[in-house]
């Protein structure tokens, strides 16, 4: 007979209540879960109501007695936060526990520490919940798909901000009031940071760029810009211009080099991302061979994280009960960080909108600035005209950043251009 896999479990909130509730019923589920039982649960408080009971002794707040419990042979840390997340992880792997964890937050910043240590602990450190909730995409980067040359990973990995944006193009409403609502609705956290300035989603293609180009990628080198700028007016100009505006975490191997960012990015309507709506999350990969590969479902929730949190316990108990613990297919890369490419580098396409007094030769004299600075464009439009004010908007082709931004730095010297603001700069997903 087989020993069960014993459990510690770090967290009994949104995902490890849902967490929990897979392993007590396995009915109708992989045979397998009835080999993994919960030893201990960890938490910060035993006054509050849980909505599952365990047997007196298990709920506990002592979670260094977990992490060090001779007979626990795994941890799962789903209480969140970078401390005292890490430093438990950290614990349970020198007491040479494998370890679970859905914390994109530990993994993005301390990832190739805790992957150093589990490696010379010879433990597994499984995460398929820290991106993406309840979709597959850490498993199928580590194995089925990297056979594959991969040149990119783009992804709506953001559940918040892409309600806000879909709920801002739906209603032609302005960013606050959107975000007031998805804050009511429970949607939005009430301190928004996090989503809404892109940093979560930063956490996140840092672990998904690490693992589709084996080489470290840095938090700090991702470049990041959030939401908060995209106003009701851009996202309708875009509309008629056929582009829809999606909060895009992109990671991609090119000419240039490699690249990780996060940015509002005019996406073509006929493009796989543009039609992801809500809360879903969605994530293309590009490769050769295999071509293009969409993974799309719930980027969050208690039922779908703990799904993914549930599948690499099973992953565990497996390897672990057929003594194949020498899985490399388990193992991140170790190769040293890659300097990324740096923004004014990257080459991509722009959308930018400009009010100024509408004069005879405006359109021209943008046209000829941007041509000087090889920047080609695909449209110039005057949008509107309001009290002896011209809109104009304009997308470019594929161009160097920098062009870009020194042809916009011109504008205001131009002989015909008078009383210049240019409210919004935004990202075009680029041409191949
Ligand atoms: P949560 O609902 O806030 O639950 C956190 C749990 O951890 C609670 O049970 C809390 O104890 C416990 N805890 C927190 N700090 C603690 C400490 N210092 N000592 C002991 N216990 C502590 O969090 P969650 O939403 O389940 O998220 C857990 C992890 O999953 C996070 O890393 C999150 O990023 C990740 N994740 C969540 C989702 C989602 O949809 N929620 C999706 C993907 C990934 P008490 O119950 O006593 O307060």
């Amino acid at each position: 007979m087989v020993q069960p896999l014993k459990i510690g479990l770090l967290g009994l909130g949104t995902v490890g209540t849902s967490t929990a509730g897979i392993l007590r019923s396995p009915q109708g589920r992989h045979p397998s879960l009835t080999d993994i039982e919960i030893a201990k649960v960890g938490v910060k408080t035993l006054d509050k109501r849980r909505a599952i009971e365990f047997p007196t002794g298990v709920l506990t707040t002592d979670l260094e007695g977990i992490v060090s419990d001779p007979n626990i042979d795994v941890i799962v840390e789903l209480i969140g936060g970078l401390e005292p997340a890490r430093s438990l992880i950290l614990k349970a792997i020198a007491n040479q526990k494998h370890v679970v964890t859905a914390n994109k937050a530990v993994i993005s910043r301390y990832g190739e520490e805790i992957y150093r240590a589990a490696e010379q602990a010879n433990v597994y450190v499984l995460m398929e919940a820290a991106v993406g909730g309840g979709i597959p995409i850490i498993r199928p980067l580590q194995q089925t798909l990297s056979v594959n040359r991969i040149q990119t990973v783009l992804g709506i990995i953001n559940g918040t901000t892409n309600y806000i944006l879909t709920k801002m193009a739906a209603e032609g409403s302005d960013f606050s009031d959107v975000l007031t609502e998805a804050q009511e609705l429970g949607y939005a956290e009430a301190d928004p940071s996090a989503d809404v300035d892109g940093y979560d989603a930063a956490d996140k293609i840092a672990i998904l760029a690490t693992l589709a180009f084996g080489q470290q990628v840095n938090l700090e080198d991702v470049s990041c810009e959030g939401i908060r700028q995209v106003s009701a007016v851009d996202i309708q100009y875009a509309e008629q211009l056929g582009f829809e505006i999606k909060l895009l975490a992109i990671a991609q191997q090119d000419e240039t080099g490699l690249q990780a960012r996060v940015h509002p990015t005019l996406v073509p309507k006929d493009h796989p991302l543009a039609s992801i709506d809500g809360v879903n999350n969605a994530i293309l990969v590009e490769g050769d061979p295999i071509g293009q590969v969409m993974f799309y479902g719930p980027g969050a929730g208690g039922g779908a994280t703990a799904s993914a949190v549930v599948s690499d316990l099973m992953n565990l108990a497996t390897m672990v009960h057929t003594s194949n613990l020498v899985n490399p297919l388990f193992k991140i890369p170790q190769h040293p960080s890659s300097r990324l490419v740096p923004t004014q580098e990257l080459v991509t396409r722009f959308y930018a909108r400009l009010i100024c007094v509408d004069r005879p030769g405006v359109i021209g004299n943008l046209g000829t600035c941007f041509g000087k600075h090889d920047v080609s464009l695909e449209s110039i439009v005057q949008i509107d005209f309001k009290n002896g004010l011209a809109e104009i908007v304009v997308v470019t082709h594929n161009v160097k950043e920098q062009k870009f931004r020194e042809a916009l730095a011109e504008i205001p010297q131009l002989e015909a251009i008078e009383q210049i603001e240019i409210p919004s700069v935004l990202r075009v997903l680029r041409e191949k």
